[in-house]
């Protein structure tokens, strides 16, 4: 039987995630970002609680889940106005790849600690002159002996500076140019030769993005993570989960945002109502209530696909989601600021804060137009314009 509601376990899920996270909730947050301090206590309570690598099989010390439940995971953090970006990487994309093609000595070494969050796992795939064009990218790996030398900048990488590695997409030497052939490889953020630059970004978070050059880091042969030549496999599915988790990260986002100002409509009087009973200010809210229901529920029915193994229904319904989301979590937090007035641009009431984090899931990890490109020619059939 087809059902559109989530099961009572992964509900249970929801709440409890939630009751964790209201612990901390967004004034921590926002005080750990601005006192320069990072969320690591948060991360490493929801790795001991079992959430953070509710995805990874039980074997390697996660908890036998799929994306539907890590992105309920990320999403209700972010809810309780907790965003964790890494979230989306460590878990998500590097725990995947790793687990679907990854040796057996590579699963062991790395899942327990993403599971965990002691041994956190960024990702690098973006590169300064190939951004969304991946097949551009020009770090390159070449052959010494047994072991691997990689050369290349990466950046817009998160969370360098609470990783221990990095799962960074490069290109072998013989595959320097034409269509992309990646291969992935696991780098030590101490390796010589790893060096990473903090970017100064205005977003309100205690996670950070860097540029990485790698200048001849020299790995050993089992850095490289599954197939040679069979990267781009190993490539996509990570990028289904990465989908799915940034749409649950931005209707997380939303719904904190939309709950802040739903609260304030209902108490806020300037006439002889609250202000919550002019339909100029009820009904943005009821439209980005509606708009966020349809972005999760597309979420969800992505992470189903994903979870059934349906790689190419599931990339569809990801970009899908990873649109709708992106366009909710805007709309919801520029209503939330309009609804506050002047107290809208304050510390205070803490909504201006969250405008540049929802702008960015417009963007990363993959633009509101490349999904658009993707949707015009895969699911409309139209040509190719790039
Ligand atoms: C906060 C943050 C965290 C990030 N974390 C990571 C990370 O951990 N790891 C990682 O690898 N990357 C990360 N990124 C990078 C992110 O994935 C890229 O910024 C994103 O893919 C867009 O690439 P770009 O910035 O180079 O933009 P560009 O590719 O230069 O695009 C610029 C603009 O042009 C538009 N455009 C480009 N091509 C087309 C086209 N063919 N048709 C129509 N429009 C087009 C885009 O939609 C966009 O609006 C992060 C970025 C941010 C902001």
């Amino acid at each position: 039987m087809t059902t559109f509601s989530e099961t009572e376990e992964r509900q249970e899920l929801r709440r409890q995630v939630a009751k964790l996270a209201g612990t901390y909730g967004r004034d921590w947050f926002a005080r750990q970002a601005r006192a320069g301090e990072k969320s690591t206590e948060l991360w490493l309570e929801i790795g001991r609680n079992g959430y953070l690598g509710i995805n990874i099989p039980e074997e390697y010390g996660g908890g036998g889940g799929g994306i539907g439940d890590i992105a309920a995971v990320c999403e209700e953090l972010a809810a309780q106005g907790c965003p964790l970006l890494l979230m989306v990487v460590s878990p998500a994309i590097c725990g995947t790849v790793i687990t679907r093609f990854g040796t057996e000595e590579q699963k062991r070494r790395w899942l327990p600690g993403i599971a965990d969050g002691t041994s956190t796992m960024a990702f690098a795939i973006t590169e300064p002159d190939a951004g969304s064009n991946s097949h551009r990218i020009t770090t390159t790996a070449r052959r010494d002996g047994e072991d691997w030398v990689l050369s290349g900048r990466k950046v817009y990488i998160s969370g360098v500076d609470e990783a221990e590695n990095v799962l960074v997409v490069a290109r072998t030497e013989d595959a320097r140019t034409g269509n992309l052939k990646p291969c992935l490889f696991v780098v030590p953020t101490d390796a010589p030769g790893f060096e990473a630059q903090e970017i100064a970004m205005e977003i309100v978070s205690p996670e950070k993005q860097f540029t990485l050059f790698l200048d001849d880091v020299r790995l050993p042969a089992d850095a490289l993570v599954g197939d040679e030549d069979a990267g781009i496999i190993q490539l996509f599915a990570g990028l289904n989960p990465e989908r799915i988790m940034a749409a649950a990260f931005a209707t997380g986002l939303a719904r904190y945002a939309l709950d802040k100002a739903v609260g304030y409509a209902r108490e806020r009087t300037v006439w002889k109502t609250p202000i919550g009973a002019h339909q100029g200010v009820a009904h943005p809210l009821a439209e980005s209530h509606i708009e966020l229901e349809l972005a999760r529920l597309m979420t969800q029915k992505a992470a189903a696909l994903c979870d059934a193994g349906d790689d190419m229904g599931a990339g569809e319904a990801a970009n899908m989601a990873k649109y709708a989301a992106g366009e909710a979590c805007v709309k919801a937090v520029d209503t939330a600021v309009h609804v506050h007035g002047g107290n809208g641009a304050t510390q205070e009431y803490g909504v201006a804060g969250l405008l540049v984090a929802a702008r960015v899931t417009r963007i990363a990890p993959v633009s509101r137009e490349m999904i658009l490109n993707f949707v015009a020619q895969h699911t409309l059939g139209l040509p190719k314009s790039y």
